[in-house]
């Protein structure tokens, strides 16, 4: 254990060096472009470590991420699943001997947590809805006593203003905010609950704040700094890219048939399928059943016996292929997860990002199938219509929602690197010019062959038609329609009517959208978008610069 006064010199230090940190928001800083601690922190900071966790190095940004936390410097962590979060915040509160707050938004996420900690002599509690009077009494009393080190709680009860009262006279000084993206409405997982932490800093205006998070594109990451007023944060975002991943993304033709196909590449390897539906689960498993594949689903319909069975059999690795809905996900503990293999279309990057993130955490090379159909994304649309009605939520968080949506089908339908469509999706440049791991780079994408030719007659139908309209009316142009609105314009008398006429009507307004995707045509926003032209969509009209379509 360190010492007192070792404890407090430390301390100092670190503050020291956390005001004379340059910067304001530093964007994307990999290990290698920031300093690390100086020795003696570094030391007692390993030295902590290897007492309770027995781990003899730091992962990337880790160091970086305790610093902060030592040094009451507010912070946001992106760190992929797996990266190694927890850490970063469990560290901070013994080092400076103070009793740091979680707040967290599952109870059982909590409960893993405490009891992890509690089994390496960490000093934690949960407090929750689940616990009884005394105990909950016994558990207010050592936080009083300010003998704990961690607290973890949900965002509503946190708020609430006896505990509010509680927190400032256990003299709380740092909070974490662990699943940071779910105060964002622009990400995945938003949660109302999460809005209500804005208020924090009014509560506790000499606390330091640490927000966490596994995903957050460029905009959550602006947001989740804006709601909770971060001032003058440390930004870590550890690399999204996962280079021994191999993607492949496909039309769904005929699931079964797919699926069984990239089974057999994985015979006795441990995979993943996801579907939609509870449904769709157990037909699955029972299709790979009748087909002699070992499989079981998992939804959070089943009972909850059989359910933590079927975990614990994939963790043991006494079975092989997990049939699940997302609710599969957290806590999989395997790390030679072969292959993901998606059979509906996840509903956001990020989602896809996280469950396709379970594959190859060994570091050895595993393969992420999706297979995707228009289908998928009607049926997300009707899910997010359906329970935003059951919720009443605001338009403008279902509208997020369905951009969301709208990303990923992008990703399905546009013949880019997935490695480098992913990195950037989260503000990441990735200039490798061929992966060798994935399909559009490994040329098992079928590209159209005179895509660009195609793509300047688009182009030049929307230049000829003025920039005002949305997609539907520029395809019936080019596809020669004979609508009331082409009519109206007088649009059947331009050079650019009909001129794509024999392409099916699905085909060109996908191939428009993958040019917006590609960014050489810009959608507008809004109720009523209309596509207009950039400089790259003049570039591709004089042969400048070539396009690529399916
Ligand atoms: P995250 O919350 O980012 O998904 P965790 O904090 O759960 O990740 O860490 C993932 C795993 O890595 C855990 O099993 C954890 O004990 C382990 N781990 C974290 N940091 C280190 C480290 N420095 N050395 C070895 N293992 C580590
Ligand atoms: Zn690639």
């Amino acid at each position: 254990m360190i010492g007192d006064m070792v404890g407090s010199i430390m301390v100092r230090k670190i503050s020291n060096l956390c005001t004379h940190m340059a910067g304001p928001i530093q964007s994307t800083l990999s290990a290698s472009d920031r300093s690390v601690m100086g020795p003696v922190i570094n030391k007692a900071v390993l030295s902590v470590v290897r007492q309770y966790w027995g781990f003899t190095q730091l992962r990337s940004l880790q160091a970086e991420a305790i610093e902060a936390g030592v040094g009451q410097r507010d912070s946001l962590v992106v760190l992929p699943t797996g990266g190694g979060k927890s850490l970063c915040y469990q560290v901070p509160p013994i080092l400076a001997k103070r009793t740091d707050v979680v707040v967290s938004p599952l109870i059982s996420l909590m409960k893993d947590q405490v009891d992890a900690l509690r089994s390496c002599d960490y000093p934690a509690i949960a407090l929750h809805s689940g616990l009884d009077s005394q105990t909950r009494g016994y558990a207010e009393s050592v936080l009083r006593a300010g003998e704990i080190r961690l607290l973890f709680v949900a965002p509503e009860r946190l708020m609430s203003n006896g505990f509010l009262q509680l927190l400032k006279i256990a003299n709380i000084r740092s909070f974490v905010i662990d699943e940071a993206h779910c105060i964002s409405h622009w990400g995945h997982d938003f949660r109302p609950d999460y809005r209500q932490l804005a208020a924090l800093r009014q509560h506790f205006p000499e606390a330091s704040l640490h927000a966490f998070t596994a995903t957050a594109t460029p905009r959550v990451r602006q947001d989740i700094i804006d709601q909770l007023e971060l001032v003058d944060p440390t930004v870590l975002v550890g690399s999204f890219d996962r280079p021994n991943l191999v993607y492949r993304i496909l039309p769904q033709v005929d699931l079964y048939a797919q699926a069984l196909e990239v089974l057999r590449r994985h015979q006795d390897e441990a995979v993943i399928i996801y579907c939609l539906s509870r449904n769709d689960t157990e037909v699955m498993a029972s299709v790979l059943e009748s087909n002699g594949i070992k499989a079981a689903f998992y939804h959070a319909g089943m009972d909850p016996e059989n359910r933590r069975r079927t975990q614990e059999a994939f963790a043991a690795e006494q079975l092989n292929i997990v049939v699940a809905t997302v609710a599969f996900g957290m806590g999989i503990d395997r790390s030679n997860v072969r292959c993901v293999l998606h059979a509906t279309m996840p509903k956001s990057i990020e989602h896809y990002q996280q469950e396709t993130g379970r594959a190859g955490r060994d570091g050895l090379e595993a393969e992420c199938v999706l297979l995707y159909s228009a289908a998928d994304v009607i049926r997300w649309k009707s899910l997010i219509r359906l329970s935003a009605e059951k919720a009443d939520q605001s338009e403008e968080v279902t509208t997020a929602q369905e951009q969301l949506i709208r990303r990923m089908q992008s990703l399905c339908n546009s013949p880019i690197c997935r490695h480098k469509s992913l990195s950037e999706y989260f503000g990441q440049l990735y200039d490798n010019p061929n992966c060798q791991a994935c399909d559009v780079c490994l040329n098992e994408v079928e590209v159209m062959s005179d895509g660009t030719i195609v793509a300047k007659k688009i182009l030049s139908c929307i230049a000829r038609t003025g920039q005002r309209f949305g997609v539907g009316h520029v395809v019936d142009v080019l596809l020669g329609a004979k609508t009331e609105q082409v009519r109206r314009c007088g649009h059947d008398r331009l050079s650019t009517y009909g001129l794509l006429k024999e392409l099916p009507k699905k085909q060109l307004i996908s191939m428009v959208y993958q040019l917006v995707d590609q960014a050489v045509l810009e959608r507008t926003e809004g109720d009523r978008p209309v596509l207009r032209l950039n400089q790259d969509s003049w570039q591709v009209m004089r042969g400048e610069k070539s396009a690529r379509l399916l």
